[in-house]
Parts: structure tokens; sequence; C-alpha cells
């Protein structure tokens, strides 16, 4: 696939903005920096933050084994995903092929950008409908969300159907990987070189504990990253959060014991909740919540909060009726939870 004519014409055409840190890069030099305006006077923050991230690009690179030019980083994925859009879809024009029940996301930014989006429900068992899928598109379907594990089913999708989507759909996959460390499955980072129309995302909001600096994980090929780059906002990654993002991406076995403690906790939340006579259902989970499926899931919700505790109720999406969504949180805020609902 020729992706070069995938890109909207305005974006082939466009001048990126130059900042001064692009012109003159290497900010670690000892030169006095006289080119951007900047107060000289040291706060720790008075200097604009690489616009590269070349740091923490260093890290990621090195643990995920994927080239740097391959990387880049946003505020938080949904910046990522909204530089997608605004990349390949022309507004009025292009739509979006998204699979219900799923992220929220897709559809707040299509409708943003002015993108029709074709929705094509998961099947029962929450898998894509592959046929269907490939028979909804049509010559201006440019971006299909496949988001595995899925965000509220909690399940991932199987590896032969999306390997077929890549084959077939004629534009970009996304394959939104948030809960990707949670699960049993292997990253399609891996694939990255074989499917030039891939794109992965991760993001250090979930498994790595990091939602509050936003910081979003776009993984594709090197013509897909510089598109994105260059309508990227110049310094879209602030300077704290590069720091924090290095600083925890580096504790490795604190992560990974966090991880094995939440699958575990995981497990016995299914077990108790399988305990209880009005859930009706508790779904297969490779992400850090689950999805049951209870008697009256309104009831439930506002009984649960007048306990102190909040959840998700999801029972207006698609397959998910009387649904709600329950986060792994630590063993003891677990246990509160198991007792409160044991009561109701
Ligand atoms: C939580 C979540 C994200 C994370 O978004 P950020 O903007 O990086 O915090 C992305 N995709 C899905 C499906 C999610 O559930």
């Amino acid at each position: 696939m020729n992706i070069q004519d995938l890109i909207r014409d305005n974006v082939k055409s466009l001048k990126p903005y130059s900042s001064a840190r692009d012109e003159y890069k290497n900010a670690s030099a000892n030169m006095v920096f006289l080119d951007a305006n900047e107060n000289p006077f040291n706060t720790g923050c008075n200097r604009y933050p690489d616009p590269q991230q070349n740091s923490v690009k260093d890290v990621l690179a090195k643990q995920k084994g994927v080239s740097k030019s391959k990387i880049l980083l946003g505020n938080g994925s949904d910046e990522v995903l909204d530089l997608i859009f605004r990349a390949f879809c022309n507004p009025n024009k292009d739509n979006i092929i998204t699979l219900p029940p799923t992220y929220g996301m897709y559809e707040v930014l299509a409708n943003i950008n002015a993108i029709e989006i074709i929705k094509v429900n998961l099947s029962d068992k929450f898998q894509p409908q592959v046929d269907t899928i490939l028979k909804a598109s049509n010559q201006n379907s440019k971006l299909l969300f496949l988001c595995s594990p899925n965000n509220p089913s909690g399940n991932s999708f199987s590896s032969n159907e999306v390997e077929t989507l890549l084959n077939e759909f004629n534009g970009i996959v996304v394959i939104d990987e948030a809960y990707i460390d949670f699960s049993e499955q292997k990253s399609w980072l891996n694939r990255l070189d074989e499917f030039s129309n891939l794109i992965v995302t991760q993001t250090l909001s979930k498994a790595y504990g990091m939602a509050g600096i936003r910081l979003g994980i776009c993984y594709a090929s090197e013509d897909i990253i510089s598109v994105l780059n260059k309508i990227k906002p110049p310094y879209n990654v602030n300077s704290l959060s590069q720091e924090k993002a290095i600083e925890q991406l580096l504790k490795t076995d604190v992560l990974k014991h966090q991880i094995i403690a939440l699958k575990y906790q995981r497990e016995i939340l299914e077990i108790e909740f399988n305990k209880l006579e009005y859930v009706r259902r508790v779904y297969p989970s490779d992400a850090n919540f689950l999805l049951i499926k209870v008697d009256d899931a309104k009831k439930r919700y506002n009984q649960l909060i007048e306990k102190g505790i909040v959840v998700r109720n999801r029972t207006s999406q698609p397959l998910c009726e009387n649904c709600l969504r329950i986060t792994i949180g630590t063993k003891q805020e677990n246990e509160k939870l198991i007792e409160v609902l044991k009561t109701l």
C-alpha cells in the first residue's frame, strides 16, 4: 500500500512550523541560547522542551526494540489519535470505521474533525466481524480502529482476524494497545515492518501508572511518523512529563510486580463476582478492568455510589446492556468492593 496516497493533500504540501530548537538542535551544547525568547533565569523549566523528546524515545526504543524514527510521542494517546485523523482524513469527505462497543474517543475525534463514522458492531463474543467490516468500507474509508484489548469488553481480538484486516483493509489500521501490558497476547509492535498501513498506539496512562503526565506513544513506519511529526504542535510534550516518563519507564521491576499483582487481583475479583446472585456474567478480561453483566446496572451503580464506590455504567453501549465496567484497584480497595457487593 502506498501511504503517500492516503495523506491529505494540504498536509502533504504544508511547510511545518520550525521552532528555535528545530533550527539549532543541540540543546545540551555549551552555548549561550538567545534564540527562543526564553527567560534566562533558571527555574528548572525556563527552557522549551525537546520537541522530539529524544531522551524518552531513547529509552522506549531500547525497551521495545523499535527504531526511534518509528516513534512519535503525544500529549496522551488522545493527541496521537487526533494527529492521525488530521493527517489522513479529509473533513466532510472521508470516513473511519469503529467497532462498538469500544473506546469513545474515536467517535469524538471523528466528530471534531467532521469525519463520517461507519460502525460495525463486534460479534457477540466481542470479536471483529471481518467480512462485514470489509463490505462496509469504501474508497473514502481511511482509518480502521481496533482496540485490543478492547475497552469496555476487556478481551483481545483474535490475531488471525486482525491480520486479515491488516491485509485487506485499504487504509490505515490503528491498533490501540492501551491495555497490552495486562494481556497474554503479543503486541503488534513486533510486526510493524510487515504492514506499511499499521499504526500501534500505547500509553503511559494505564500499566505505567502515569495518567497524570499525559504521554501517548505512536509506533508506525517512518513514512507515517514523519507525516505526524510534520503536523504535531512543536512542543507537545512538556519538560516535566518527559522527565517523569523516563523515571517511570526505568522502574521495570516495580512495574512488572504491579502488573502481576493487578492480574492476580483480577482473578480474585472474577471469582468473587461470579458468586453474586445478581451478577449474570463476568466477561473474560485481558485488561485492568472487568466487564460484568448484572440484573439492573443503574440500580447497582447507584447502590455502589451510596457506599462510596464509583464504577462505570456501560449499559447504553451496544452489546453491553446492564453492564458495569469495574477497574481493578489495590487489594484493600477490591476487598472493600467485594464486601459492599455482598451486602447489596
Ligand atoms: C485509557 C485509554 C487510552 C489512554 O488514553 P491517554 O490519552 O493516553 O490517557 C487510550 N485508549 C484506550 C482504549 C483507553 O481505554
